[in-house]
């Protein structure tokens, strides 16, 4: 077990939840961060539970994000936190065989009937929905309560960290940091309506990723998506992309049509074949990464941080 402090590289959704899984186990850790929890990419995110990442000869995903459905469902009780159960409707416009999710969500239906004109088959379920600037607040108040403050400064390549463990949740930064060119940038952008009354959330789950369409409720607010483009290093909203997403989602809820736009978000998710969590050892230092979990890092948080506390006290 060490005993001179844990170093966590990032602040994001991933970095806080390995922060406070390794101090809540009476770990001492340390997080550096480039940009304050609230001002990370993960702020972009809907967010829905969405595993985009299960291969049938992987079930790590499918492990990891069991388990952090199940603690984002019982964070849902804590109104601090952001999250809510909602009901809502994920549908496609081909017929595609059962998710092997299927057991994991609440109340899981198949639907054929009653479904938005162009779909051919829906399925009705009810998952956590986080509102994430609400959601990285809570979770970086629980780290301070834990004794663990987010320092801000910029790390420059691991090998200057001075610790004997690091853990890495650099998300789209560990392309350079790390170095790995495995992780791609993608773009994505939300756009934020005052809630016309609207309790249930959509998702259609389009192949073709640039045509995402979702809406998820949050209380007084409405996030809707979404796009993904390669990322250029501009995170201003584009006004096309944003003209796209309300035309799409009005075409599917109509009292959308016309709802009071107030905010945009941009963020980049770390895109990578696999998502790595995986220890090495490097110039006798312990290095575990944490990264490169897409367009599900929310989804997959509290799996992925369990088994870096796993494997650090292994
Ligand atoms: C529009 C959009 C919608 C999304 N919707 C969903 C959804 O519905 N459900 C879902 O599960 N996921 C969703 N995602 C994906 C999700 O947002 C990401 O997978 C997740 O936020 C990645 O979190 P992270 O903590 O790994 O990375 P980040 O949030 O990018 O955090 C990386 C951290 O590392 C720090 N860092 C990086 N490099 C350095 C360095 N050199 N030195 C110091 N610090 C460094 C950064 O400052 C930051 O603190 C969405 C993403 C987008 C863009």
């Amino acid at each position: 077990m060490p005993r001179d402090p844990i170093v966590v590289i990032g602040a994001g959704v991933t970095g806080l939840t390995t922060a406070i899984c390794l101090a809540e186990a009476g770990l001492p850790v340390r997080v550096v961060s480039k940009d304050e929890p609230r001002h990370t990419l993960s702020r972009a995110a809907g967010a829905a539970w969405s595993i985009y990442l299960v291969d049938e000869h992987d079930d790590r995903p499918l492990r990891w994000g069991g388990e952090t459905f199940r603690e984002l469902e019982r964070l849902s009780g804590l109104e601090e936190s952001g999250i809510r159960m909602r009901s809502g409707l994920e549908a496609h416009r081909v017929m595609v065989p059962e998710p092997r999710w299927a057991g994991v969500v609440r109340d899981f239906r198949a639907d054929e009937t009653g479904l938005p004109e162009g779909f051919a088959v829906g399925w009705r379920y009810t998952m956590p929905v986080t509102h994430m600037p609400a959601y990285l607040g809570y979770l970086a108040s629980r780290l301070r309560q834990a004794g663990v403050h987010v320092e801000l400064s910029t790390v420059d390549s691991l090998g200057s960290v001075a610790a004997e463990t690091i853990v890495n949740c650099s998300g789209v930064g560990a392309r350079s940091l790390v170095p790995d060119e495995g992780v791609e940038g993608i773009q994505g952008q939300l756009v934020v309506v005052e809630n016309p009354g609207i309790e249930s959330f959509f998702l259609e789950d389009a192949s073709e990723w640039s045509e995402l369409t979702y809406f998820m409720p949050h209380g007084d607010t409405v996030a809707l998506g979404g796009s993904a483009v390669a990322y250029q290093g501009n995170l201003s909203p584009d006004p096309e992309i944003t003209a796209g997403i309300l035309a799409r989602c009005a075409a599917i809820e109509p009292k959308l049509a016309g709802a009071q736009v107030v905010e945009q978000r941009v963020g980049v998710r770390p895109v990578r074949p696999s998502v790595r969590v995986e220890k090495s050892t490097v110039d006798g230092r312990t290095i575990i990464h944490n990264y490169g979990h897409g367009g599900s890092g929310v989804t997959l948080s509290w799996g992925c941080a369990r088994e870096v506390l796993s494997l650090v006290v292994d």
